[in-house]
């Protein structure tokens, strides 16, 4: 971690602060429960024969269902199957409300049940859907609304059910980054008509490769029950048409012994949250994201907004001369759904329509982020940011 020497400057108008690493180190790092932890849960499974479905991943549903205060919890083989499952189970027709500032899974769920997805833009501080803008969007042929919990930070959950029930729409929840999150002081889990968690590498809950699906409607969590293994309810005759989206039962050990884990990292992330935003606060044109004092966030990512006509450089440049200093960065998520070239064709609205979605995704930056990030890794990411704003506004000036 001293000094380092770049001969880059030349290129790309890159800022050499030459107060960042000599080693690239990673963007992302999954801290994991100990093997023997998962070894010792699987162990039976492995011995016994039965590797999906099964024992282990009872216990894992009930776990979480007890935990977030939620009457059912499916437990699937990712969160792309569980939306896809949770969408086609609850019959959806026509047209589905979602952000287009998310990662493109959430758009994909959609897609694949034939459904039309219609955009509405974010809120510009807290980068979750606005509900203004979901109502502004319902037509006759809406039938639910797909909102995301951008990073972890809770949509406005009350006014999103205030909307569905006026309009009778369904709501679902694209919880992929929020198990740890708490709305009002609730965990995610329970709102809408069901929420979806991811329980990917990149996540704080950690599978290997997982999803769980949540819900308060026995009906539904009965149909996603079904439909992941093939949509057949035991008479060999399917009712739904499913899929394969099991669980298998060494997912559920690595989830079962990383449950424990969970409240420790999202403490951790919300303590370098804070260290960030303290430093970074200091440099004019850097926006955060809005965090509500009563909810809990569980900073899957931590990203903030590059103002450039303020700030003095852009997003890219600014992230380019971080990379030249071995700070990894990520435009999480960059581009939006709208400009996606699958998304494109269903885009029909005015180039102003989604101005908060794209004005957020052209700028926003995630810094690194995980439990074993040590304080003094964080400060020098923070100097070194500071340092490049600063360094790029001298040059401006001269
Ligand atoms: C990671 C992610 C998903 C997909 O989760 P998988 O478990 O990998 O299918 C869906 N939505 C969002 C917002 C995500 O970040």
């Amino acid at each position: 971690m001293s000094l380092t020497m770049n001969s880059r400057s030349h290129a790309l108008k890159v800022v050499p602060a030459t107060t960042g690493f000599n080693e690239p180190f990673p963007f992302m790092r999954p801290s994991l429960p100990e093997l023997s932890h998962v070894f010792a849960e699987y162990q039976p499974a492995y011995r016994n024969g039965v590797l999906t479905n099964a024992g282990l991943v009872c216990r894992l549903e009930a776990a979480v269902a007890e935990r977030l205060s939620v009457k059912h919890c499916v437990a699937v083989s990712s969160c792309t199957s569980g939306l896809m499952m949770v969408l086609r189970a609850l019959g959806l027709e026509g047209e589905v409300i979602l952000p287009s500032f998310t990662f493109f899974a959430t758009g994909h769920s959609v897609l694949w049940n034939g459904l039309k997805p219609v955009f509405a833009d974010c809120d510009p501080h807290t980068w979750n859907i606005n509900p203004a803008e979901v109502e502004r969007k319902i037509t006759a042929d809406t039938s639910a609304i797909l909102a995301v919990h951008m990073y972890g930070n809770p949509c406005d959950v009350a006014e999103l059910e205030a909307i569905a029930r006026r309009h009778n729409l369904k709501l679902v929840f694209d919880a992929a980054h929020a198990f740890g999150t708490h709305y009002r002081g609730v965990p995610t889990g329970s709102f809408g008509d069901a929420e979806v968690f991811s329980l990917s590498p990149t996540k704080l809950l950690v599978a290997g490769e997982g999803g769980l699906v949540t819900t308060n409607d026995a009906k539904l969590a009965a149909a996603v029950r079904a439909m992941r293994n093939y949509g057949d309810v035991g008479a060999y005759n399917p009712k739904w048409l499913g899929l394969n989206a099991r669980m298998t039962e060494f997912n559920a050990a690595m989830a079962l012994a990383g449950l424990p884990l969970v409240k420790a990292k999202v403490q951790r992330r919300s303590q370098i949250a804070q260290m960030y935003t303290e430093k970074l606060s200091h440099i004019p044109g850097i926006r955060f994201q809005k965090v509500d004092p009563g909810d809990t966030h569980t900073y899957k990512d931590y990203s903030v907004l590059v103002v450039p006509e303020i700030v003095g450089l852009t997003r890219d440049l600014l992230a380019e001369s971080l990379r030249t200093e071995n700070i990894e960065t990520k435009k999480y998520f960059y581009p939006p759904l709208h400009q996606q070239h699958l998304y494109s064709i269903f885009h029909e609205f005015g180039a102003t329509d989604l101005a908060q979605t794209e004005h957020v995704a052209n700028n926003v930056l995630s810094l690194p982020i995980y439990e074993s990030l040590p304080d003094e890794t964080i400060c020098i990411i923070a100097d070194t940011f500071e340092r490049i704003v600063r360094l790029a506004r001298a040059r401006k000036a001269s």
